[in-house]
């Protein structure tokens, strides 16, 4: 039976559209390329020439098919899991170009990024699943710790002891309540270490819009939902997240077991 998981994605448009223009504007270039260095190619050698011809078509094929999965998966909410690494190659090509576009275009980075959250949490949606406790990994950033707190919560966030001074001892409570792993991760090469160590089936991870992404480029295809946190005294220090939404996430993808 199909599950509605009532996951929010609005605001995947912009980086749906960026990506698009970014993938016409790549095949204008090189299509223009081919036609200067095409004769040339010929004059060389006339197998090399197709080679490189066939190579370009592989290209275009694999970046069209991507985005084309992509737009399925967003609006028709549809996996389809053969697809997977084409889409995989498609975003882990285009995202740069999609930054430099909206540099061009004056739009902030971290406005890309936070709708390529949006397009990553469609998967989600699409999937359609729900997930057994021990499957889920909720990872978290350090700098949800309050600075003053000399508890080392790095190896295992169940040494907090519940001050409340921030919003860890909600987030390990919410892991308690619903069973589910919950770990912090300093950096990439330490969430990496939990990620592989965990073997989680979905990932509810907490970040910024840089660590997000990239972690999100990183694992994929494994489902991500990203929530950002938020800075009321600047980045990487003292930083909230809304523990409401990851429980309320939590509660519809969680598989309940009998
Ligand atoms: S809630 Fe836990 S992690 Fe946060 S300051 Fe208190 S003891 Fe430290």
């Amino acid at each position: 039976m199909a599950i509605d998981l009532e996951i929010n994605t609005k605001g995947k448009e912009l980086f749906l559209s960026l990506a698009t223009i970014s993938l016409i504007i790549i095949m204008g270039i090189t299509t223009l390329l081919w036609y200067f260095i095409s004769p040339r190619l010929h004059e060389i050698n006339t197998y090399l020439a197709k080679s490189v011809l066939t190579l370009l078509r592989i290209f275009y094929l694999l970046i069209i098919s991507g985005i084309i999965f992509l737009y399925i998966t967003c609006f028709l909410e549809k996996v389809f899991k053969f697809a997977l690494p084409i889409v995989r190659i498609s975003i882990n090509f285009l995202f740069p170009i999609t930054v430099l576009l909206g540099k061009i275009l004056t739009i902030p980075k971290d406005k890309i990024r936070n709708s390529y959250v949006y397009v990553n949490n469609s998967f989600i949606k699409a999937y359609k699943k729900q997930y057994a406790p021990h499957e889920i990994l909720i990872l978290l950033p350090h700098c949800l710790q309050n600075i003053e707190c000399k508890i080392r919560i790095n190896y295992n966030i169940e040494n907090c002891v519940h001050c409340g001074k921030c919003d860890i001892s909600d987030l390990v409570n919410l892991a308690q309540k619903y069973k589910v792993n919950i770990a912090v991760a300093t950096g990439g090469t330490l969430a990496r270490r939990i990620i592989i160590k965990t073997r989680p089936k979905l990932i509810l991870a907490v970040a910024c819009e840089r660590d997000l992404v990239d972690g999100m480029l990183d694992v994929f295809p494994i489902p991500v939902y990203g929530l950002l946190n938020e800075r009321p005294e600047g980045p990487c220090i003292n930083t909230r997240v809304k523990t409401e939404i990851l429980e309320k996430v939590l509660s519809k993808i969680i598989r309940r077991e009998i």
